[in-house]
């Protein structure tokens, strides 16, 4: 049974990942999330088994039926990692609500993660709501102040050079969801995966010669340690105390 709930909750994870695509397109361009799906390059209105997630990519070869132009890649991107993330929570989190709450939280932090990518910047709409929805998965009001004030403190220092201001309320959301030692390990897992992804990234530019860093989102990593700490139990800061002791 608990399998099927697994499975369930996958394909659901598929659907809302084709809806949070529709989200990020529209979100900050004035259109509404009403109206029929159409395809960007030629307008043609999209059947129902050309919007199935996942699967309508793979069957068109990633091409407009009408047009043949590319579908970008992000649609099905995001809906199969939506639909993982379902799954993982429907395996990990216990009690429904929390079940529940959890699959509001990665939604929201799958649109503020591809939005920060796109446009290098923490959209305030679903970061609030990401806020009140930390807020009812743990109520960590203190550790939220907590976890934010060093980071806080080093974009005053920087004057915002260091560290930008989104990432420094990502993180007091991040305490409010987890409290203060899962908070500090989510923020830690979010610098050091982003220092394994961005490290051979730049080692690649300069080796090309280029002279100016690329400017990285660092709100995808935050998130992407928020969810490791809280859904999968991933603990630094119990782990490395554990060594010590
Ligand atoms: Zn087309």
């Amino acid at each position: 049974m608990h399998t099927l709930i697994i499975i369930f909750t996958g394909i659901l994870g598929l659907i809302v990942g084709s809806f949070l695509n529709v989200v990020i397109l529209r979100m900050n361009t004035g259109k509404g999330l009403g109206g029929r799906s159409m395809c960007l390059s030629c307008n043609k209105t999209l059947h129902w088994y050309e919007l199935i997630p996942l699967f309508s990519f793979i069957i068109q070869k990633g091409k407009c039926t009408g047009c043949h132009s590319k579908i970008s890649r992000q649609y099905p991107i995001v809906e199969f990692i939506t639909g993982i993330l379902f799954a993982s929570i429907a395996l990990n989190v216990s009690g429904t609500v929390h079940i529940i709450l959890w699959l509001i939280i990665v939604s929201l932090g799958m649109v503020i993660a591809v939005y920060d990518v796109h446009h290098r910047m923490i959209p305030v709409k679903p970061l609030i709501a990401l806020a009140v929805a930390s807020l009812l998965v743990g109520f960590h009001i203190f550790a939220a102040i907590i976890v934010a004030l060093p980071f806080l403190a080093l974009w005053f220092i920087s004057l915002g050079k260091w560290i930008g201001f989104g990432d420094v309320e990502l993180m007091a959301i991040i305490g409010l969801a987890l409290g203060i030692s899962a908070g500090f390990s989510a923020v830690i897992l979010g610098f050091w995966i982003a220092c394994l992804v961005i490290l051979p990234i730049v080692f690649y530019l300069k080796r090309k010669g280029r002279k100016h860093n690329p400017e990285i989102p660092f709100g995808p990593f935050l998130l992407f340690g928020m969810y490791l700490t809280g859904v999968w139990g991933i603990n630094i800061v119990t782990m490395v105390s554990k060594m010590v002791h």
